[in-house]
């Protein structure tokens, strides 16, 4: 009897002991397949992303980068992209993004708020990021459409946006931290400096934006994380690529 009641209680404890298990793993996994915001990581790596272009701002953007030996990604839209058949600076500027190592990425094709509309966000990025893949072949580089960053414009999110994900084949979203470097007429060079030092962490994702502006501020922070060691990393596969120091997680 004894016995009998001993085994009753094991397997009890076995169960609860398989719940909370089970409960954890859904609260450790919740949102991480959907959108990540940093490299796990413990070394001195940071990601520069510029939202919004292609667009003639990233010229200065790329001199600055290049000066502190730094590769960014740039999260470009569809309309911006597809300049690049029509508008021999665009034309040149990405050309010169794919030769010096950064990394193109997908925000979009108009730029707008889904709503909830999948359907539509699903044709924009499908769209763009054939683009992409377009404009790498141009450039003598087979790129896999599933290895395309892929960023939600204003940073959207909401439920069911796994749904796209799966339906675009890529493994998730990219976010990070989003400064005010596209608002600058109420932000200023010191407060722009301020939150994207402030928020400097081992595998940070930053989010910037293709805007002259960046000529004021970006000299600074680049100065700051050679100061402190850091690198950047980004999504083209070699001496720069993320996976080099861990994966992506929320
Ligand atoms: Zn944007």
């Amino acid at each position: 009897m004894m016995k009998f009641k001993n085994e009753k209680k094991l397997v009890n404890i076995f169960l609860i002991v398989i719940i909370l298990i089970s409960i954890c793993f859904n609260i450790l996994t919740f949102k991480t397949n959907y959108e990540v915001n940093k490299i796990k990581t413990n070394k001195n790596i940071v990601m520069l992303t510029f939202d919004d272009g292609p667009g003639k701002e990233d010229e200065q953007i790329m001199d600055i980068l290049k000066d502190y030996n730094a590769k960014a990604t740039f999260f470009g839209t569809g309309i911006n992209y597809e300049k690049y058949w029509t508008d021999a600076v665009i034309n040149k500027l990405v050309k010169r993004m794919i030769l010096e190592g950064h990394s193109l990425g997908n925000h979009s094709y108009y730029h707008i708020k889904y709503n909830y509309n999948l359907n539509k966000a699903y044709k924009e990025f499908y769209k763009t990021s054939q683009m992409i893949v377009e404009i790498y072949r141009d450039n003598d580089i087979e790129m896999n459409i599933s290895n395309i960053p892929v960023r939600m414009p204003f940073l959207q999110y909401y439920r069911g946006l796994n749904s796209l994900q799966n339906k675009l084949n890529i493994n998730y979203f990219v976010r990070g931290y989003l400064g005010c470097d596209y608002n600058e007429a109420v932000c200023g060079k010191k407060k722009i400096l301020k939150q994207y030092t402030n928020n400097i962490r081992k595998g940070q994702i930053l989010v910037c934006h293709t805007r002259n502006y960046a000529t004021q501020w970006l000299p600074d922070l680049l100065q700051y994380l050679e100061n402190k060691s850091y690198k950047t990393a980004n999504f083209t596969l070699g001496d720069y690529y993320f996976g080099n120091y861990g994966r992506l997680i929320f």
